[in-house]
């Protein structure tokens, strides 16, 4: 028996611009009684003058799903269930700026580096020793050895070129290597854009504990704050919690999020009915949040790659966003490794940069996966999720 899909939405009443009355509707799918009244999909997300916001009470229509079978929905409540306040939907403001607003905690855990770095390029003191440690600190800052090895090279030929020892001119040579390692030149574009009437679907994966469900609430956020709309597919079946998490961050900016009713649901027909509800609600972007076990790489070869074909029967994975906490360093690396050789990652989210001086770890997962860094976490907060800059990023690693 089809097991059955729970979507819950919320439609919010925009009264007169003068802020939104959210309703929350929970729908199930694949119990609905045959003849319920509703044609449409079931989401909040169409038929009003704003996407992503639906008619409190308004008939919905029922999507296909790949057993035909996704029934038609029990009609939503007309109004605020008595006794209980509806929850307000915010508006997260748009990803422009972020980085520079949450730059200060990157800098707060990153210029213990900085300094230690232009503390020994200030001293004017250039012999093998003083390039060891500078070498050293980098390797400490989870750069990488090759990495590292690469830019005391070049600064090194520099400062000899210029035949300099004035700190400012030494540092700006400092940071224009820096840069270049972080590669200003990679293009971060998320590309979350829908294709005609197919929303853009991106899928999260990475090792539970790494920040991977929250990130795909942030990430929401970030899109719905930058004006799109969003669907969340919890394909995370073997924790309710991570189902009940996303529903959390669905609700509170009024994002459906589509979820198994039970754990260990096949993961796949979560995704495809989560993009499934996506057409039908004419989002922009739909995230699927996968499971995070590093069972076996076989086990997760074939979970991914199930995700991603059933999907690509009705859209584009556009992007694959591979979760990595930061704080993590070599084990870190070495995950981001498994799940290269399982699925084509198009991007990093860095999380928890906010908790480490080790900020070098932006280019050794870089390097590694030869893959950009596209989002970076900076804490726990609903919007501490900002795509990455490379020129801000090296700034705040020396404490400018
Ligand atoms: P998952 O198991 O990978 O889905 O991880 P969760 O999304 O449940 O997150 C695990 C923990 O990491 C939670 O307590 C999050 O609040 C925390 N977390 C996630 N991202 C960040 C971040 O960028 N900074 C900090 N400080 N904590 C984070």
């Amino acid at each position: 028996m089809e097991h059955v899909l729970i979507i819950v939405g919320i439609a919010v009443v925009v009264a007169g611009g003068a802020g939104a009355i959210a309703v929350p509707l929970v729908r199930r799918r694949g119990e609905g009684a045959a003849g319920q009244p509703g044609a449409g999909s079931g989401r909040a997300g169409t038929g009003t003058a704003e996407r992503g916001q639906a008619r409190p009470g308004a008939p919905e229509a029922g999507a296909q799903g790949p057993g035909g079978g996704i029934g038609t929905l029990p009609p939503a409540p007309a109004g605020p269930t008595a006794g209980t306040a509806p929850p307000e939907v915010e508006r997260p403001l748009p990803s422009a700026g972020r980085l520079a607003r949450l730059r200060g905690r990157l800098a707060r855990s990153q210029t213990a580096l900085g300094s230690a770095l232009l503390s020994l390029l200030s001293s004017g003191k250039f012999d093998e020793d003083t390039w060891d440690e500078i070498e050293e600190i980098l390797i400490t800052a989870d750069m990488g050895a090759t990495p590292a090895r690469e830019l005391v090279d070049q600064l090194r030929t520099e400062v000899k070129v210029a035949g300099t020892r004035d700190p400012a001119q030494v540092r700006s040579l400092l940071r224009a290597d820096l840069l270049v390692q972080v590669r200003p030149d990679l293009d971060r574009t998320l590309h979350t854009a829908p294709h005609g009437d197919r929303p853009g679907v991106v899928l999260m994966v990475g090792v539970n504990g790494t920040g991977k469900t929250t990130a795909c609430g942030k990430l929401a956020r970030v899109l719905i704050g930058d004006g799109g709309t969003v669907l969340l597919g919890a394909a995370d079946t073997f924790r309710a919690a991570a189902a009940d998490q996303l529903e959390t961050w669905g609700s509170r900016v009024g994002a459906t999020v589509v979820r198994a009713d039970r754990e260990g649901a096949d993961p796949a027909s979560v995704a495809f009915e989560a993009v499934t509800a996506g057409i039908a609600d004419g989002v922009d972007t739909v995230i699927v949040d996968t499971a995070g076990r590093l069972h076996t790489k076989t086990g997760l070869m074939d979970e991914l790659g199930k995700i991603k074909r059933v999907i690509a029967k009705h859209a584009t994975v556009d992007e694959v966003l591979l979760v990595l906490d930061a704080t993590t360093g070599q084990n870190g690396l070495r995950q981001a490794r498994v799940f290269a050789e399982v699925v084509d990652i198009t991007g990093i989210v860095l999380t928890k940069l906010d908790g480490t001086a080790k900020g070098g770890i932006v280019i050794a997962v870089q390097r590694e996966l030869g893959v950009p860094v596209k989002l970076v976490g900076l804490g726990e907060g609903p919007d501490d999720l900002a795509p990455f800059e490379p020129e801000m990023f090296v700034d705040a690693l020396l404490g400018d």
